[in-house]
Order: structure tokens, then sequence, then C-alpha cells
């Protein structure tokens, strides 16, 4: 769509297309929403492309976590790609017409987190379709401090997936990885995603943990070295089999699962890092004298990206050549196919589902 007509669109709409989640029980609404309005720091991009995720699922089945964060009416969904309709007065290193994402953790910028460089801990934060109007309609708004511009060289689909995918280099790139072994456990698209930025960043040998077949090509795919199914294999004894009995110098956690935790910890090397991203659906027993006292492990809590470390490192890695995410991107799907994706997603029969404006 050429600038013209998007400031066209500007002038004559104040009701936009929009996905959600309008009262408090399960399901989902396509709405005319209220253009969304922004302030004098704020941009506004006409969304182009989005992506389903797994927080998308919680808001549309309204589990308990979303029943206690989220306050209806709101437009959900946070992993999106678009172009620069509209920016506040006081907005300097964006113009209409730019190609963007955005970081989806909105700081404060004044707290104790936020002043000690610590962004994505901001304790006011604001997530985008969670906290504040989100992105699964046809325009979003965010401040011009979490805009992140796209090189040209980034493709549409994968600049749609900017949000999971930095959560993957900031949990993988969490600490050494250059000649180090990992075993990546639970391998949905954050997973998957993590298995191709170790590679990349130089990893010698990583293993991916999943039950699900789909996910485990799809991480072989990315360039896991060993598959292992927790359905079939015995994890601990093949990661140590293939690691001389040492273990793994890393341990990735997308899943959650308190049986991936139990493993993870015993194929971990002693001096061996666990960072942590999936979220446990119950607090988890662990062995602390056995597993991270004596073993020397460092354990580490994972959220979001770092901003905007992640983001660099992210579009360098791309850019290189070396990290192609494609593998993962397992549907294109047109602008109104949201129910088809809703329920391809919950199959487990899909990678990342991207919805394109422009999908023929
Ligand atoms: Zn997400
Ligand atoms: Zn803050």
């Amino acid at each position: 769509m050429s600038l013209e007509t998007a400031t066209r669109t500007q002038v004559t709409l104040d009701r936009m297309w929009a996905i959600e989640k309008t009262k408090p029980e399960p399901g989902l609404w396509r709405v005319q929403a209220p253009l969304p309005a922004g302030g004098p720091a704020d941009i506004r991009i006409r969304v182009t492309a989005f992506a389903i995720c797994g927080t998308d699922l919680h808001i549309v089945n309204w589990d308990r976590w979303a029943a206690s964060r989220i306050k209806p009416p709101l437009v959900f969904g946070h992993e999106f790609t678009g172009i620069v309709d509209w920016v506040g007065n006081e907005v300097k290193s964006v113009k209409p017409g730019d190609r963007v994402t955005g970081e989806t953790h909105v700081y404060c910028g004044l707290c104790y987190a936020c002043r000690r460089g610590l962004q994505h801990l901001c304790e006011k934060v604001e997530i985008l379709g969670v906290d504040r109007q989100g992105a699964f309609a046809d325009f979003v708004v965010l401040p011009e401090k979490n805009v992140w511009k796209l090189h040209p060289d980034i493709p549409e689909e994968i600049a749609a997936v900017h949000d999971p995918l930095g959560n993957a280099v900031h949990t993988a790139l969490a600490g050494p990885v250059a000649g180090l072994r990992f075993a990546v456990f639970g391998c949905g698209p954050i997973g998957c995603f993590a298995v191709g930025v170790l590679k990349a960043s130089g990893a010698s040998w990583v293993a991916a943990v999943d039950k699900n077949p789909l996910r485990l090509e799809l991480a072989e795919r990315m360039g896991a070295d060993l598959v292992l199914n927790v359905e079939r294999d015995a994890i601990v004894q093949r990661i140590l089999e293939k690691t001389q009995g040492r273990g793994v110098d890393g341990m990735l956690e997308m899943s959650g699962h308190p049986d991936a935790f139990r493993a993870g910890f015993e194929a971990l090397a002693n001096g061996g890092r666990v960072s942590l991203l999936g979220i446990p659906s119950k607090p988890l027993e662990i062995d602390v004298a056995k597993e991270v006292i004596f073993r020397g492990a460092l354990v580490q809590g994972i959220n979001g990206r770092l901003i905007f470390d992640t983001w660099y490192r992210m579009e360098a890695l791309l850019l290189s050549g070396k990290l192609d995410v494609s593998p993962v991107i397992t549907h294109v799907l047109g602008w109104s196919d949201f129910e088809e994706a809703v329920s391809l997603q919950r199959s487990g029969k899909a990678g990342k589902i991207v919805l394109r404006r422009d999908h023929p």
C-alpha cells in the first residue's frame, strides 16, 4: 500500500478491524474497534503481518492466568510487523512509510530496574496485547522508544516473529556458547529458534528434546545434532552417552514441564548453565544441594529480551546468513484466517503461523 493511501485511511477512518477479547469468557470476537490514538511520543503502525503465540491461546481459552491478567475489552496479539502510518510531533527516529516491528514490553524508563539498564524487567511494564491494546488489528500504537526499524533484507514473515525470536536469542546468549554443548528442552517455536541461535553462535553440539515429532523435525532442520523424544528415549542417558559422560554445558528450558527440569539438571555438567524461559504451571521442587550447589550450576531466569542488546544481536545473526529461522514458520495464512490459525496451533501440527495482509 502506498503512503498516500495510508494517509487517506488515517483521515477517513475512525474505526478499524480488530480481534478482541470482548467478554471475560472463552472465545474471540472480530470487532470494529476505535482507531488507537497516540500521544506526542507515539507512533501508529499499519499492521501488515502478525503471528500467533502461546500467550494468545491462553487469552482465547480464558484460563486462570488470562482471567487474572486481562481486562476486556482488549485487542490482543503482540507478534507483528507493519508500516509506520502516523508519528507524534516529538518523534524523531521514524517516519511514515518506515517498515518496523517493536519491543512489546513497554517500559517506563524511570523505575529502579529501568534506571539500572534492566528495562526488560520494568516494574511497571505494560505488555502489548496483554496490558495494552495489541496488534491483531489494522493499526497498533507504540511509543517511539519501543519501535524497531527493520533492515530491508529482513523478510516480512521473519519480521513478524522478532518477539519470540528475541526470547530465543536472549536465552541462548545469556552465557558463553562457543565450543560448548547444549540441550534445549521444549521445541515449540522459541526452542527451535534457540537451537538455530546456538548453532549460529558456535555451539559445538545441541540436543533438542520434545514429545511432538513435528517439533523435533523442525529442531533438526534448525541444526540440532540429536533429537530426543521423551516418549521413546532415555533422555539423560542419551545425552550423557553423547558427551563422554560429562553432560551438557548449558540447558535451555523452554517447556515449563517438571520432567524437563529434572532431566535437564541430571544431564548438566558440573559448572553448567541453566537458563529458564518456559513457565511451569505450578511450583517445582528440585534438590538444590545436589543439583545446584554441589554441581556449581548457574541458574538464571530469562524474561523478555534485553532492550535493545538482544535486538541488535538478533539482527546481526539474521543478516549474517548464519541464522535461517524460516523452517520454523510452517504456515503463512491470510489476514482473515485467524480461527484456522488458532485451531492449527492448538492441534500441535504447526510451528509458527504468520498471517499476512497481502496473502493471496
Ligand atoms: Zn509471543
Ligand atoms: Zn520501569
